[in-house]
């Protein structure tokens, strides 16, 4: 199977392998020459192959070892090479590409988890271990989650450090632990332990966003220009219980049930910011009719409050809009022939940037207005504690122009008249650590995946081999703009 003009371009490049000019795609964006491209596979197929699940076969650290030596065999300083973590199997690594001249200009850091998801070898129809190239496709664990972004970056440092390239600021790599679980999250750890090595102005991180393609035709370009934070609450009632012949209007589990009815029936206050702003005023251009007369009519101040009841029935839209809390999670009582002594929920909530967990549990307390009710805050390690963090992400600024501007002009470049939208992130991504430390994180992820194709976390993970090719031309130029090339 052939994407674009992949064979194409091969013919052309096979021309012009022989000068030593950098060799220029059919958008004229600088790419990479067949040595290059084999180099690039190579270290995709190293990473596919070391396995860096959370599991007693994985090891993260094999994967940054494997990474440092390349870096310290190109050349790179050893002070600039990096490997650090708090425990000998989760190692993260941090590589610096130095600013030709001192500068008080902040660094950019481009953050990338190396840690996969564990993947069942009876499910798939190859290894996933194994970097396998076959119709079009590559093949393995992590192919899109992501360790074509970390293969893409760790190739794009080593090809500017080749060719000379010196930045008028810093350049930061950070290949990380624990993005999709385990107990040792490297972004958390080095943004927390390290902050002097992670410093900068702004955070991309590829593991959010991205181009999706239909049929091979590119739809819309995501960029995340914020996110919501994680957080889970266990709210618990307790009673001295007694015998179920002798029923009382005190009942734990009329108390706990009570309280979620009241969630059920609350919604958040509605809001705004810079990059949900945009976000609905790209969308109200493409939607027609009442939806988009909705959509422009939420960006008026005040907002109409009609439309945003209407927004807010569909839940992509009212997660989008709103803080959210909902009940994920039940127990109660412990025989059929008694009262409950407990009953117990887990509330999960998706705070609205600009919020903190702690202020969100005082609303929630707020809310059941019942003092025999126990709200605590459980971490993502599962601990829980009487009051939650007083971080909160930081309400995103307006998308800086010097992230959009090359991001833009690069991607219309290689994906022409693609519309390249800032959105909110929902879910969570290690963006969130960056952001309640005050940074502004933007996710893209310059790999194209058809929208049906999605395989992340799943079976026969696999990556368009163009995909591939065309990301490595994305990361060269864009790292570069970023550097002020
Ligand atoms: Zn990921």
């Amino acid at each position: 199977m052939h994407f674009f003009s992949f064979s194409k371009r091969l013919t052309a490049l096979s021309f012009a392998v022989c000068f030593t000019v950098p060799l220029f795609a059919q958008n004229s964006l600088p790419t990479t020459t067949p040595a290059e491209r084999t180099e690039a596979r190579d270290i995709f197929k190293q990473l596919i192959e070391i396995n860096t699940t959370d599991t007693p076969k994985g090891s993260v650290t094999s994967a940054t070892k494997a990474m440092q030596k390349r870096f310290l065999d190109a050349g790179f300083s050893p002070d600039d090479v990096h490997l650090l973590g708090p425990d000998p199997n989760k190692m993260n690594l941090v590589v610096r590409m130095r600013a030709a001249a001192p500068t008080t200009e902040k660094p950019v850091l481009f953050l990338c988890h190396i840690d996969v998801v564990e993947a069942l070898a009876s499910d798939w129809h190859t290894d996933p271990f194994q970097f396998v190239e076959k119709d079009g496709y590559f093949y393995g664990r992590g192919t899109q989650d992501m360790k074509e972004s970390d293969a893409a970056l760790v190739f794009t440092f080593l090809r500017l450090h080749k060719e000379g390239y010196k930045p008028k600021r810093d350049l930061i790599l950070a290949l990380t632990a624990d993005e999709e679980g385990g107990k040792f999250n490297g972004a958390s750890w080095l943004v927390t332990n390290h902050r002097d090595l992670v410093d900068a102005a702004f955070v991309i991180n590829p593991d959010a966003g991205g181009i999706e393609l239909d049929h091979g035709k590119p739809i819309v370009g995501d960029v995340e220009a914020t996110e919501k934070v994680y957080a889970d609450y266990q709210v618990t009632a307790t009673n001295r219980g007694g015998h179920s012949s002798l029923p009382r209007p005190d009942n734990a589990i009329y108390e706990l049930t009570a309280a979620l009815n009241k969630l059920a029936a609350y919604s958040f206050p509605f809001e705004m910011n810079e990059v949900t702003r945009m976000y609905f005023g790209n969308l109200a251009k493409q939607e027609a009719g009442e939806m988009a007369d909705d959509m422009r009519a939420i960006l008026a101040t005040p907002p109409n409050a009609d439309a945003v009841a209407r927004l807010s029935k569909e839940p992509s839209f009212n997660s989008n809009f709103r803080t959210t809390c909902v009940a994920t999670r039940l127990a109660a009582g412990h025989a059929n022939n008694a009262l409950p002594q407990s009953a117990q929920a887990n509330v999960n909530c998706r705070i609205f940037p600009g919020h903190s967990p702690e202020e969100i549990r005082q609303q929630l307390i707020a809310l059941f207005g019942d003092t025999k009710l126990n709200v605590k805050y459980v971490s993502d390690a599962g601990k829980v504690s009487d009051t939650a963090p007083e971080r909160k992400a930081i309400v995103p600024p307006p998308p800086l122009k010097e992230v959009f501007d090359p991001l833009t002009r690069i991607t219309d470049a290689i994906w022409p008249g693609l519309p390249v939208t800032p959105e909110m992130e929902d879910g969570a991504s290690d963006s969130i650590y960056f952001a309640q430390a005050g940074y502004a994180c933007y996710g893209f992820s310059a790999v194209a995946l058809e929208r049906n194709d999605v395989r992340a976390h799943g079976q026969d993970e696999r990556l368009p081999v163009d995909s591939y090719w065309k990301a490595l031309d994305f990361f060269y130029s864009f790292a570069k703009a970023l550097g002020h090339a």
